[in-house]
């Protein structure tokens, strides 16, 4: 057998984007328009010269990630630990990022973790000549994917305008966030089903920000405005409640903060207290432990919402090439192109995102990268050691 293909290089580009909106959600801030919103491209290059790009988007407040640990733990800890690593062994790759950052009681450093592991799987698709979702197993028909649009107003008329607007634009479903300014939660949620029609899914995400009392009144008006599902009601860390509102709760249920991995979401599945694995690629640390939670949810008889962190298009399109190999054609709340202006990086874009709608394409690997030159301008800004 000829000497495997190993990683050779790991390079890291932190920048700052523009961000376009503000959004607030219950447990903090993902930027406001003006300010700038993180990003951490990364390239591997494995012993034949063959790249591959994966890229994370650090909310500190959402997880404990910043641009900068991001930038140092790959560059010092997670590039040093794989290179060498033949590039089809995603099981061992996770296995010595483990051992570089380990685990509490969560995953350790997951959108880090993520970047690497985007890399790696868009290099090996490449490698292989195939997009990554028929890559991971999935057919190459199956190539789009319908977004969930983010409705950032908290007052209901604003609300409804805002959806109203979106779904001239095309989106055809609906997420908002709740527990923000909890006494419009329930006319939020009537507005929105109001604007959206019928056929949309709307989806409440309260990112722990209520009370058991709290959840179980406001999960009783959602259900009665038509929300389909009320996503991390209570606090992560603290699951008894969630049963508890499970017992007399009138909505389907979903947790995302709490499940990052596919040991927990295997525990909230076998207790019955959820409906749905929302994906999310990069709290989940990757590609390959989102495989595990999707093989967990598919045992458990449980469908897919997928989510992101306001991510850029290279791992929106990952993350729908992923969802897209298990038959997922939406909703998607990877909403980053509503918050932050990436046209420096994917002059593009609009090829592979338009009207409310991802487009896979048929190029090997996740189906895009950043355009190099104006990556290295913008990283070159920053001095992150
Ligand atoms: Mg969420």
């Amino acid at each position: 057998m000829d000497r495997p293909r190993t990683i050779a290089r790991v390079e890291v580009f932190p920048v700052r984007l523009p961000m376009i909106r503000s959004f607030t959600f219950a447990s903090g801030s993902a930027g406001a328009a003006g300010g700038t919103a993180p990003h951490v491209f990364v390239r591997l290059t494995d012993s034949e010269g063959a790249v591959g790009w994966g890229e994370g988007r650090p909310v500190p407040q959402w997880s404990y990630e910043t641009l900068e640990t991001i930038a140092t733990t790959i560059r010092h800890y997670l590039g040093p630990a794989i290179v060498g690593l033949p590039v089809t062994d995603r099981w061992g790759l996770h296995r010595r990022m483990q051992a570089a950052i380990g685990r509490g009681p969560s995953t350790g450093q997951p959108i880090a973790k993520a970047a690497v592991d985007l890399a790696l799987h868009d290099l090996c698709a490449r490698a292989a000549g195939l997009p990554l979702r028929a890559y991971l197993g999935g057919g190459a028909d199956r190539d789009s994917v319908a977004l969930s649009y983010t409705v950032t107003a908290h007052d209901p008329a604003a609300a409804g305008e805002e959806a109203a607007q979106a779904r001239a634009e095309g989106f055809r479903h609906f997420n908002f966030k709740v527990a923000v300014a909890p006494h419009t939660d329930v006319a939020v949620a009537r507005a929105v089903r109001e604007a959206a029609g019928p056929e949309a899914f709307v989806w409440a995400d309260a990112n722990q920000g209520f009370l058991l009392h709290e959840a179980r009144a406001v999960a009783r008006g959602l259900a009665e405005a038509g929300a389909d599902v009320l996503e991390q009601p209570l606090a992560a860390d603290r699951p008894h409640l969630l049963r508890e509102l499970r017992r007399d709760c009138p909505l389907p249920l979903a947790v995302d903060e709490a499940s990052v991995g596919p040991a927990d979401f295997f525990g909230y599945a076998a207790e019955g207290s959820v409906d749905y694995l929302v994906v999310k690629v990069t709290r989940s640390g990757g590609v390959w432990p989102t495989l595990q939670q999707i093989a967990v949810a598919e045992s458990a008889g449980l469908p897919l919402l997928v989510s992101g962190l306001t991510d850029g298009l290279l791992t929106k399109l990952a993350v729908c090439q992923v969802a897209a190999a298990f038959g997922f054609a939406g909703p998607a709340a990877l909403n980053g192109s509503q918050f932050t202006d990436e046209s420096a990086l994917f002059p593009d874009k609009a090829a592979f995102e338009a009207a409310g709608t991802v487009h896979l394409g048929d190029r090997p690997g996740i189906g895009v990268q950043p355009d190099v030159g104006a990556l290295e301008a913008l990283a070159a800004k920053f001095d992150v050691n």
